[in-house]
């Protein structure tokens, strides 16, 4: 059985990164207005996730680390609405089989918190402790006990690039949320609850990212509603990396979604070159596929063509806006 799980927790964790995706999206399930992550050689030796989000009491803390206790699938239908980020109910139990696993917790209600210690899928102690409401987890020697797994790890740089990246796509989704990273002792960036989108990104990326951003306001149809930030017409990048995509408050991946940003920069970016753009967009969720894969963030719309169009559409409109001066006037 724990073979099994650790197998099974080998297909599901990928790479340091996918720790703390799940972490980060339980963190926000959990309400958080506060998550700090810190990680240590790529997240190889160690990782932490802090948030100020509800807590759980010592019973749903010990219940959260049991596979499959905590799934919120009823029937397969459910998968075609998933609102809430989490829904397989076995990222804890699965980076705890593979880990040093420690839980700290404590829901708002409660005097106490309560500390779980799980060293590759074993219990090693439950108490209670001090510590404010919210939750600390902390995973050290990730895939130590799976040779096999560890062995596809990149160096302690890529895979620093893939949590840093994952991190940035969080905190930009999120800018009610207040957002800390630390990487080998250092502040990678820490970014405050903001509502100054472009602020955000700068604090972020850094401001050589934010400089040549234009708002792209708000367009909505048919239920769907858009916005986000441009980079200015004759800018690009030469990769796709920086056409970043949100769905529902949610990074996601969405050949539609790119497509229709290329298309909708035709004409109004260098050959050879990719839109800078941060793209949200906000539709029923009924209208979305989530690919199952746990891996894969990679999204599909009930009505591709609807979405591509609205947002070609818009892009190329607030494109053309922005390269006419936007109050009539050219920039000379
Ligand atoms: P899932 O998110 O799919 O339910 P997980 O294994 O990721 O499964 O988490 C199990 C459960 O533990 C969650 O459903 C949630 O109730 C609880 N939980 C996990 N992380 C947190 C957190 N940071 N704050 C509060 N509750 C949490
Ligand atoms: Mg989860």
């Amino acid at each position: 059985d724990d073979v099994i799980n650790k197998i099974a927790a080998g297909e599901v964790i990928e790479r340091p990164a996918a720790v703390v995706k799940e972490l980060l999206e339980n963190s926000l399930d959990a309400g958080a207005g506060k998550i700090e992550v810190e990680f240590r050689h790529g997240g190889k030796s160690y990782i932490r996730i802090e948030d100020n989000g509800c807590g759980m009491s010592p019973d749903e803390a010990m219940l959260a680390l049991e596979r499959h206790a905590t799934s919120k699938l009823q029937t397969p239908d459910d998968l075609l609405k998933i609102v809430s980020m989490g829904f397989r109910g076995e990222a804890l139990p699965s980076v705890a089989s593979i880990s040093r696993f420690t839980l700290k917790t404590r829901a708002e209600d409660r005097e106490q918190g309560s500390e779980i210690l799980v060293n590759g899928g074993k219990l090693i102690h439950h108490r209670d402790c001090g510590m404010a409401p919210g939750t600390r987890i902390e995973v050290a020697n990730l895939f130590s006990s799976v040779p096999a797994r560890r062995k596809f790890l990149k160096t302690d740089n890529t895979e620093a690039a893939h949590i840093v990246h994952l991190v940035r796509l969080y905190a930009v989704a999120r800018p009610e949320v207040d957002f800390t990273l630390v990487e080998d002792g250092k502040v990678v960036f820490r970014s405050p609850r903001s509502s100054d989108l472009k602020h955000r990104v700068a604090e972020i990326w850094g401001g050589k990212m934010a400089e040549p951003l234009e708002f792209f306001p708000e367009i909505t149809s048919k239920g769907m509603k858009a916005w986000g930030l441009l980079g200015r017409p004759g800018t690009g990048r030469s990769t796709r990396r920086e056409m970043i995509t949100l769905v529902n408050s949610r990074p996601i991946d969405s050949r539609t979604l790119s497509y229709a940003l290329i298309e909708g920069y035709h004409t109004y970016i260098p050959k050879g070159r990719y839109p800078l753009a941060f793209l949200f967009l906000e539709i029923d969720p009924a209208a979305v596929d989530v690919n199952v894969h746990p891996a894969k963030r990679e999204v599909r719309f009930r009505d591709e063509g609807q979405v591509r169009r609205f947002i070609l559409e818009g892009v190329h409109k607030r494109l053309s806006e922005l390269a006419a001066g936007e109050f009539g006037f050219v920039d000379e």
